[in-house]
């Protein structure tokens, strides 16, 4: 243990995340370095972040060049990075326009902001509720976290933002009752992440789809988790065979690089225009550099995402025996693609600790879930190493 540079970390940080006693310094593909020189297999991967794993080269160069070429301007100027992007982006999703954030609550945020313009200026100016689900997590920032349907990260930070109802996700029943004349917008993620990879019943979004088109509400997606391939498709929505009005992208969106976007339709994206959405960094050169250096290697020969459903399957077929295994510490296996969820019996801290000590990184959700976020190209060789180690600590 890095003793000193973690004392200095608890001195100096504010105590926002309960961290692991190591120091990470160095990164490649599926493995970080601690400063101490300890190499570990990382499935946390940022969350669902190092889509391509830590430092692939082609987003290293990307951004090698485009920091020698040009850092930051404002968005007051067109930016052909940026450009780039967004056209790539609307090209391999249902949008036809894109606006550009940091992060995943930013994200939101505008989407919220959208949902509530657009619903103000085109359908009745009363209209501005959003039905979220419970279990939900869309982020920490006020708007964000009023639309997170889990009281445990409300608390403390009331009065909240007005506007936003509650139902049980995945049922399609308490959605339709929620609805009133002041409802506008129904925001939802296409599976559960935070809440432990909850995924809904294969027609649930379908009837989500239908219910807002026939109370004229918009859709609007967190795919923040789910997105960039996490599902083996790029996004979540098309393994569920529907369409978003309004879709937030984050965490994997740049490879590593903070980076958030908003996309939409035609129709919904006009309710932005000058002075009502803005972000001094949103489309940051360098971000947009990373994030189409990203996107064009999850694109080539559509290899990384086969990789990822089929990988995904044998990663969750290994989770399945070890279920079997040992049914008295294994409740259940979640997930599709590289989204995957075991939940324990018991809280999953001393697993997670256990796994880091042995050379593993992963992570807990809600208490007792373990949640594996590898990135995309991670082998069925390290899926071994990682459910043999499981093995060994539920054995011992
Ligand atoms: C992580 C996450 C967010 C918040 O993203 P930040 O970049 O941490 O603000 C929002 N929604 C979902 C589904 C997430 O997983």
């Amino acid at each position: 243990m890095d003793k000193k540079l973690i004392d200095e970390s608890k001195k100096y940080l504010m105590n926002t995340y309960n961290r692991a006693p190591i120091v990470l310094r160095k990164g490649r593909g599926m493995k970080v370095w601690d400063s101490l020189g300890k190499e570990y297999l990382d499935f946390v991967g940022g969350i669902a972040v190092n889509c391509l794993g830590h430092c692939h080269p082609k987003v290293v160069i990307a951004i090698q060049k485009q920091a020698q070429r040009l850092i930051h301007v404002s968005n007051l100027y067109h930016i052909e990075p940026q450009i780039k992007l967004a056209k790539l982006l609307v090209e391999h999703s249902f949008a036809d326009k894109v606006f550009f954030c940091n992060s995943g609550a930013e994200a939101i945020e505008g989407a919220i902001k959208l949902a509530r313009k657009y619903a103000k200026d085109h359908v009745a100016s009363h209209k501005y509720e959003i039905i979220t689900a419970y279990g939900s997590f869309h982020g920490r920032t006020l708007a964000a976290l009023t639309a997170t349907g889990q009281e445990k990260f409300h608390k403390g930070f009331e009065p909240l933002v007005p506007g936003f109802k509650y139902v049980p996700f995945n049922d399609i029943d308490a959605l339709k009752n929620a609805i009133t004349d002041k409802t506008c917008a129904i925001l939802l993620e296409p599976i559960q992440g935070e809440a432990g990879i909850k995924i809904p019943s294969e027609d649930y979004l379908k009837q989500v789809r239908q219910l807002c088109d026939e109370n004229k509400l918009l859709l609007v997606l967190d795919e923040v988790q789910t997105g960039m391939g996490r599902t083996g498709k790029l996004f979540a929505y098309q393994y569920f065979d529907i369409k978003p009005d309004i879709m937030a992208l984050a965490k994997g969106l740049a490879g590593g690089f903070p980076m958030g976007a908003v996309l939409a339709t035609d129709a919904v994206a006009a309710a932005f225009q000058p002075g009502t959405h803005a972000s001094t960094f949103g489309g940051n050169p360098l971000a947009c550099a990373a994030s189409v250096a990203t996107i064009e290697t999850l694109l080539e020969d559509g290899f990384l995402m086969d990789h990822c459903s089929r990988i995904g399957k044998y990663f969750k077929d290994s989770l399945e025996k070890l279920k079997r295994d040992f049914p008295s510490n294994i409740v259940e296996v979640r997930g599709l693609g590289l989204l995957l969820g075991m939940e324990l019996t018991k809280t999953c801290g001393p697993i997670v600790e256990s796994c880091t000590a042995r050379g593993i990184l992963i992570n807990c959700t809600s208490g007792n879930v373990l949640r594996f976020t590898p990135p995309l190209t991670v082998t069925e060789k390290e899926i071994d190493h990682l459910v043999d180690t499981l093995e060994d600590i539920f054995g011992s």
